[in-house]
């Protein structure tokens, strides 16, 4: 056959017709064919991907998710119901089919108020472990109003293409975490004064991506490059996650609960206030006069909050989860063939230090890691195969000088 007979066996077309022509054992395929099927390819692998996603997340309801949240985060039983019902419904949202009926199911972004040290860090990255989605945690501190120095809000969809290894499509389903939401509340109370930069113009770019927009996003982040390429990340079905701390958001509260209780009958028994965790009665005005825009707190609809934590939970955080500090050390002796054991006594003298210091949950990590130290240097080398802590070795280990270092770098 004469070469200009030669068709692709997909089209028909001819040689001549084609700009490029591959044999195979005894067909042929034309470049325009290659291109449409590589095309098909894409969108199964994409639809495939999707019902995997599908199948994994309709898999764990709330319940389930839930005792995910169990094995890793101790008390906090509000905000993990809260949050798991969150998760679900956006996961839902994200699996719903063309909708037929006019009924849009909105995103259930969420917002946690609670110290710092309680878990909401920890919150978002069990989650994003759960569903296996990329997680970015960004801190609103660094963000500023285009054109002021500092990032735009754009730079939390960089990082978020970073930790999904640039895939698009990844990203675009993954989970940010926006901590310290709380520091870009507006500083006053009368909007028209000035224009506040770090506080209420961040707000506002942020609304757009809260709400689910395309924005053009430089992969490599910042301004420096201005050659490089932007990338299109829709944030439709990206799952947000803020917290903060809101100091002093307690007085707020308690004001509204006062006043409330003036101007109804006397509290009965039942209403009585438990004063020590007042941030459970948080309700989303109370964001408005802390400073968050009503837009904001409007894209951000689960309002949750988390408890302070007990010296009991302290205890329970150093031993139970899944992966707890203990757990951790633990494991890092055996790889060395030591047996590390913990009594009780020593457990309570590092949780009662971290309260007396306020050094928090953290705290619990730098103290274990002070107590353990010279161990953890020493043993490999030694022949001694055990290490059995007390709360004399602890005491020993820990003087005065190294808690008040701790608590300055806490
Ligand atoms: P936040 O984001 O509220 O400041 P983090 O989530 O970063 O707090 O918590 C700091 C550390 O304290 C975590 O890495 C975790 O080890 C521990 N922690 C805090 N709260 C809990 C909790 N409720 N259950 C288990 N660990 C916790």
């Amino acid at each position: 056959m004469a070469k200009e007979d030669l068709e692709c066996s997909f089209c028909g077309r001819k040689k001549p017709e084609t700009n490029l022509l591959i044999a195979g054992l005894d067909a042929h395929i034309c470049d325009r064919c290659i291109e449409q099927a590589h095309g098909i390819v894409l969108e199964e692998s994409k639809q495939s991907g999707n019902a995997e996603l599908s199948s994994e997340l309709m898999l764990k309801k709330p319940m389930q998710i839930k005792k995910f949240l169990d094995e890793y985060i101790i008390g906090q039983e509000y905000t993990k119901k809260v949050m798991s019902v969150a998760v679900y419904n956006h996961y839902k949202r994200l699996l719903q089919p063309a909708s037929k009926d006019d009924i849009e199911i909105q995103k259930s972004n969420i917002i946690m108020v609670g110290q710092t040290g309680t878990g909401k860090t920890l919150m978002a990255k069990t989650i994003a472990k759960m569903l296996n989605v990329p997680l970015a945690i960004v801190d609103a501190t660094v963000l500023t109003e285009a054109g002021y120095v500092g990032e735009d809000v754009e730079s939390i969809l960089t990082r978020l293409l970073q930790v999904a290894d640039y895939n698009l499509e990844k990203a675009e389903k993954g989970i940010v975490f926006i901590d310290e939401i709380d520091k870009i509340a507006r500083k006053s109370d009368n909007p028209s004064i000035t224009r506040d930069v770090s506080g209420e113009g961040v707000q506002q770019a942020l609304l757009k991506l809260l709400e689910g927009t395309t924005v053009n996003v430089p992969p490599k982040g910042g301004r420096k490059h201005p050659d490089q390429k932007f990338i299109e990340v829709n944030t439709e079905h990206i799952l947000f996650i803020a917290g903060g701390a809101f100091d002093g958001i307690e007085r707020m509260i308690s004001k509204r609960l006062n006043m409330a209780a003036i101007g109804y009958k006397a509290a009965s028994q039942e209403d009585v206030i438990d004063t020590d965790n007042l941030l459970q009665y948080i309700i989303p005005k109370d964001l408005k006069d802390f400073g968050l825009i009503p837009e904001i707190i409007g894209r951000l609809p689960v309002l949750s909050y988390m408890d302070p934590l007990d010296a009991e939970t302290l205890r329970a955080i150093l031993t139970q989860p899944k992966n707890a500090i203990i757990k951790q050390y633990k494991k890092l002796f055996e790889m060395d063939d030591i047996k590390f054991t913990i009594t009780d006594g020593a457990l309570d003298f590092i949780v009662t230090k971290a309260i007396e210091y306020k050094l928090g949950a953290r705290g619990l990590r730098s103290l274990c890691e002070e107590i353990l130290t010279d161990a953890m240097f020493e043993l490999p080398s030694s022949k001694e195969k055990k290490l059995h802590v007390t709360k004399e070795y602890a005491e020993d280990k820990l003087d005065k000088t190294t808690l008040k270092r701790l608590k300055a770098v806490s």
